[in-house]
């Protein structure tokens, strides 16, 4: 390129990036290239952050409203739930990328808690825009935000309540407030009940501490019926049917025998050909080939099954034999599934037909196919101390049975949460609103441009008891006056806004309690994400990929101007 196209590149301004060199323009980046630097950069992705924030942001408590998402394929999703409604919002800006990641992360962690860090993440931008307004430097503002979280952790650990995991009444309102409102609110306890039996079922003890793999519970949803209707089962459900027509349906005492190998006749690999010159021989071949399976069969009779769940196919011919002992059997069992009867019933997984001893065999009282909703499914039912247990969904319709899903997972979660860290907190923003008091009297110690960054914490934390305040029609003025004054009492630090009766209350009193990790989890990610966002002041976007044929077009067409 030429010194002068070059020069009117320079003109072009924001479109490129360019460095002086001895008063000669350097290109440093590639044409096309976009790039926002200082305020303009942190402004820009402070408003994503808070569209972001402002999407999830109605949705907030049991009187938030649903969102109806529809996606590109017209598929509709309903829903309550922050994390879901961001990832089906299929988001395209980087920083709103990022905000959706955090959700997922504290998804993952906790498993709650996703639109309250989400709204907490945007609030503290919101507030750290102010403080940059006022030129504050992002440095300060991080560095009073971190003073602000530390003293946040501090508040919700002297304010947790320490949880006996025997004590099943308060780990069904654990599970019940984090059920969402509307959607499964009749038969919330009904859900919160199965919610706290399924965990314990599957908890395990491990030393002095319990640990929880929600993997073990699993969640089949079944259309029709109503939510009232699900049930926990103590085994596993497997969405496959009986292979063989003439194979009991039912059967009880089941001696289970796990196998993940075909029951069938191995085929060579290379193309044998064998040739069968006459009739004999052909009989003969099968009848070998018969009694190969028929030995399979017999195997697991004398193993002393009366159930076999195969992993693999089989054969049409051992299916007969299989009848014919008075034996169930399932094929192409997923392994997960494999897995799950594994530890419900005590069976051990052989690889091989062989291998089957009557110790390999695991039990249950019932083994029995059923019609669900027009489909055939395979209960295991009544297996003695079942590691892995079962929950089937039912519901009227499919959005029902999908956020009945969501609620449960998120009650879940929550239980597991208090089993492992055995410490719960008022909601209804008890805790965010004593955290802001305790801020607010902390920053002035501070003092300095780092005070107004904690108090712009303190803000921030409160927008939880303002926005469920919000959410369910209340005027979040008088609300957050009136949380402010009770919480100056010696016994504030429990009241939070109850939404369904419109007022401050003890939330311990109503019964609205959380695990403590979810709180702590979500200011952590919260902090995290606007640090992360914060310091950000450069953003240099390369221009945006044309279809593959365009590019390369493109590239031909430079490589020729370059050579002319
Ligand atoms: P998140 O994704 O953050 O968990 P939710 O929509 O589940 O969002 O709302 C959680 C918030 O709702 C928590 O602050 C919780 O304390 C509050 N909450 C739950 N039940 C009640 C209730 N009955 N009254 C007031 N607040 C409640
Ligand atoms: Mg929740």
């Amino acid at each position: 390129m030429v010194k002068g196209e070059n020069m009117a590149l320079a003109q072009r301004g924001e479109n490129m990036a360019l460095a002086q060199i001895g008063g000669v323009p350097v290109l440093i980046l590639k044409e096309g290239t976009t790039r926002k630097t200082g305020k303009e950069a942190i402004n820009l992705n402070i408003m994503i952050a808070k569209a972001v924030a402002e999407a999830v942001k109605s949705t907030l408590g049991p009187k938030g409203m649903d969102k109806m998402l529809i996606d590109s394929l017209g598929d509709i999703t309903i829903s309550n739930d922050g994390a879901t409604i961001l990832d089906e919002m299929d988001v395209q800006h980087p920083i709103a990328k990022l905000m959706v990641e955090i959700s997922k992360a504290q998804d993952d962690e906790v498993g709650d808690g996703t639109t309250s860090t989400v709204i907490i993440a945007g609030e503290l931008l919101k507030e750290a825009e102010k403080l940059l307004d006022k030129n504050i430097h992002p440095t300060i503002i991080l560095s009073g935000y971190k003073k602000a979280l530390e003293v946040a952790k501090e508040v919700l650990k002297k304010r947790a309540i320490k949880v006996d995991i025997e004590d099943d009444e308060t780990l069904r309102k654990v599970a019940a407030t984090a059920m969402r409102g509307k959607s499964v609110a009749a038969v919330r306890d009904y859900l919160a009940d199965l919610t706290v039996k399924a965990v314990k079922q599957v908890a395990e003890k491990r030393g002095d501490k319990i640990t929880v793999d929600l993997d073990y519970i699993q969640l089949i949803k079944k259309k029709g019926g109503a939510v009232r209707d699900s049930k926990l089962v103590y085994g596993v459900i497997v969405d496959k049917e009986v292979v063989h027509p003439d194979m009991p349906k039912r059967v009880e005492n089941a001696k289970i025998a796990l196998i993940d190998a075909p029951l069938e006749v191995e085929k060579t690999e290379i193309d044998a050909e064998i040739r069968i010159s006459d009739p004999e021989q052909m009989r003969a071949f099968l009848q070998e080939e018969e009694n190969l399976l028929k030995e399979m069969v017999d195997r697991i009779r004398e193993a002393g099954a009366n159930v076999v769940f195969c992993q693999k196919g089989i054969d049409d011919m051992a299916q007969y034999f299989l009848a014919k002992a008075g034996i169930l059997a399932v094929r192409r069992v997923k392994k997960s599934d494999m897995e799950k009867l594994a530890r419900a019933t005590g069976a051990r997984i052989v690889t091989k037909v062989e291998d089957l001893t009557p110790e390999a065999l695991g039990s249950a009282e019932l083994v029995e196919e059923r019609k669900i909703a027009d489909e055939k499914m395979v209960f295991v039912e009544g297996c003695p101390n079942p590691r892995a247990v079962s929950i089937l969904i039912r519901g009227g319709l499919e959005k029902a049975v999908d956020e009945a899903e969501r609620s449960l997972i998120d009650a879940l979660s929550v239980v597991a949460d208090v089993l492992e860290d055995p410490y719960i907190l008022p909601g209804g923003g008890a805790p965010e609103a004593e955290i802001a008091k305790e801020l607010r009297k902390y920053a002035p110690q501070v003092g300095g441009r780092e005070q107004l960054a904690i108090e712009a914490y303190a803000n921030a934390v409160e927008s939880i008891p303002r926005t469920l305040a919000e959410n369910s029609g209340l005027d979040p003025i008088d609300i957050l006056a009136e949380l402010r004054s009770v919480h100056e009492r010696e016994d504030g630090w429990k009241y939070g806004v109850e939404v369904f009766e419109g007022k401050v209350a003890d939330m311990l009193e109503k019964g609205v309690v959380e695990p403590l990790v979810v709180k702590e989890q979500a200011l952590k990610s919260a902090t995290e994400a606007a640090a992360l966002i914060l310091r950000i002041d450069d953003v240099i976007a390369a221009s945006k990929l044309e279809t593959k044929e365009e590019e390369g077009k493109k590239e031909e067409e430079e490589e020729k101007t370059e050579f002319d």
